[in-house]
C-alpha cells in the first residue's frame, strides 16, 4: 500500500508552537507529513527560506515521519510532483476561516483529486501567529512560551543586529 502523505504548507516565518501542534497532530494520523516552506515573494519575511527550513528541521527533530521542503510556484503544482493527495492546514479561530476557504476552493478547482484537511489547534495556541511572535521578540520580550528554544535564539540574534 502506498504511503499516506500530507503536505503542510505555510510561511513558517518562523515556526511556532502553533505550527508544531498542527504538524504533530498530522504526524499521528498520516504516514508522512511534508512541511513545505512557501517562498512567497509578495510577503516580507524576516528569515530566508533556508533559515526557516533549518529552524523547522531542528524544531521537529523528534518527529520521525516529517520531511521538509520548499516551494516556489503554485502549491498545487508542488503537491502534484509528490503524488500526495492531502493538504494539511491549521485553524485557529473563526478569523482563519474565510481565507482558508478561499485557498481551499481555488486548490480544489485546480485539482479535484487533492483534499484539504483542517486540524483545530490546541486552545492555548489559538492566538498565536508568527507575526505576533516577531512583534514581541522585536521589543526583546520573552517568547519562550510561544516558540521552541532554537527559534527563540534565532529571533534574539536577528533583533540584536
Ligand atoms: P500562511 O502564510 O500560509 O498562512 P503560516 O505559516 O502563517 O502560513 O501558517 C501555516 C499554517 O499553519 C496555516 O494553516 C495556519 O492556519 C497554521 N497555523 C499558524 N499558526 C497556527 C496556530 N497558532 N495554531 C494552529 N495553526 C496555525
Amino acid at each position: 500500500m502506498s504511503k499516506k502523505q500530507a503536505i503542510c504548507p505555510g510561511s513558517f516565518d518562523p515556526i511556532t508552537f502553533g505550527h508544531m501542534d498542527i504538524i504533530s497532530r498530522g504526524a499521528n494520523v498520516f504516514d508522512e507529513v511534508i512541511i513545505v516552506v512557501a517562498n512567497n515573494e509578495s510577503k516580507d519575511s524576516l528569515f530566508t527560506v533556508k533559515e526557516r527550513m533549518d529552524l523547522i528541521s531542528k524544531a521537529t527533530k523528534d518527529i520521525p515521519n516529517v520531511k521538509i521542503d520548499a516551494c516556489n510556484g503554485l502549491l498545487i503544482d508542488y503537491v502534484r510532483t509528490t503524488g500526495a493527495k492531502v493538504i494539511l492546514r491549521g485553524l485557529r479561530a473563526v478569523s482563519d476561516f474565510e481565507y482558508e476557504m478561499q485557498i481551499t476552493s481555488i486548490n480544489r478547482k485546480l485539482d479535484e483529486s487533492v483534499e484539504t484537511f483542517f486540524v483545530m489547534t490546541n486552545n492555548q495556541y489559538s492566538f498565536l501567529s508568527s507575526s505576533i511572535v516577531k512583534e514581541v521578540a522585536k521589543y526583546h520580550s520573552p517568547v519562550s512560551d510561544l516558540v521552541p528554544p532554537v527559534v527563540e535564539a534565532a529571533l534574539k540574534e536577528k533583533f540584536s543586529k
